[in-house]
């Protein structure tokens, strides 16, 4: 029999509504109890203002899931791991590498299960374009990630925060794919930073990587698109090219579309939690926010146009 896991979100904005609160709805291992956030309620649950009201009123709960921006992710993590309920992170795993290494000691102590969620590798194109690379050699890598900030993020002035990450925000979605289905590490030799003259961090960055046996990997991130995202992916190998659209949904393999099912980026994400939990395990891999962390360290600054929403 499925075990039944009671879990509480924390942060409920825009990722929470949209994604989270169905893919709880449609996965009968889990039962919404509660939610945690200072100014949204949601019906058919206890509500709290703050995680750790949650923690104290909710003893029997077994997991939460932190969906506010990455600027407070640790302390609600360590918070919620202290009080012994496993912990999904939403991505990126928090605002600086180092803190999540301290998230999966104190997991390791606690004996509960972290998960270091990245939604993107769940897209139905990434398992099969994985595998598919797992025996070619890798000649070259254009990734091309833009859309525009004003659809995506309307009125979220933690993006342009220190540890917001401006445009890795999205670009950290195609890192996690790459790192995902590259057979080689890759690792960042320069990088051009755009930065908005009245703003923190980057609307836009062009990547230059190479991977370990020499072959380049180039990515674009743009926040200032048009209205029909880029969210591709090519790989070029020495048996053919892989192509994955729309931010994974889409698999070309030598120039013929596979068919890879529906989207299912959420209920992927809680699927998985689950079957970590169920089997006490985490899941934490830092790689696409270490590259994130090494294009702010590498990347050359240019100021551009002063954004305003
Ligand atoms: P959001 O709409 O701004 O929502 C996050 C919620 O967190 C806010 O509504 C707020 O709720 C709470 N919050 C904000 N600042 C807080 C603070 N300082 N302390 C405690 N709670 C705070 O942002 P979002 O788009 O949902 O993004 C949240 C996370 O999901 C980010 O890490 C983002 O990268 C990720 N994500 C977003 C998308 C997307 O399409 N937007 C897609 C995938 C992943 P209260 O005011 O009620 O506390």
């Amino acid at each position: 029999m499925t075990r039944n896991i009671k879990v509480a979100i924390a942060g409920v904005g825009k990722i929470a509504r949209d994604q989270h609160l169905p893919a709880i709805a449609g996965n009968n291992g889990y039962t919404l109890v509660a939610c945690a956030s200072r100014n949204a309620q949601v019906d058919g649950c206890r509500n709290y203002r703050t995680i750790e009201e949650l923690l104290a009123s909710e003893p029997e709960l077994d997991a939460v899931s932190l969906c506010a921006p990455p600027q407070v992710r640790f302390a609600q993590a360590q918070a919620a791991l202290k009080a012994g309920k496993h912990v999904m992170l939403e991505k990126p795993p928090g605002a600086s590498v180092t803190e999540i290494s301290l998230l999966s000691a104190l997991a390791r102590e606690q004996g509960v299960t972290l998960f270091a969620s990245w939604h993107s590798r769940h897209a139905p194109g990434v398992e099969p374009a994985r595998v598919w690379l797992s025996d070619k050699t890798v000649t070259s890598v254009q990734v091309r990630w833009k859309e525009d900030v004003r659809r995506w993020h309307p009125g979220q002035h933690w993006i342009w925060e220190p540890g917001g990450l401006g445009v890795f925000d999205p670009g950290i979605n195609a890192l996690s794919i790459v790192t995902r289905i590259l057979p080689q590490a890759f690792f960042l030799t320069s990088a051009e930073l755009l930065v908005p003259s009245n703003l923190q961090n980057p609307i836009a960055a062009n990547l230059v990587f190479q991977d370990a046996k020499g072959a380049p990997v180039r990515a674009e991130f743009d926040w200032r698109h048009g209205p029909v995202e880029q969210w591709e992916i090519e790989v070029e190998t020495d048996r053919g090219t892989v192509h994955l659209a729309q931010g994974g949904k889409v698999l070309t393999i030598a120039g013929a579309t596979l068919d890879v099912g529906p989207e299912r980026e959420y209920p992927g994400l809680y699927a998985h939690f689950h079957d970590l939990i169920t089997r006490g395990a985490s899941d934490v891999d830092v790689s696409p926010l270490q590259h994130v962390a090494d294009a702010m360290l590498l990347g050359g600054r240019t100021l551009v146009e002063a954004f305003v929403e």
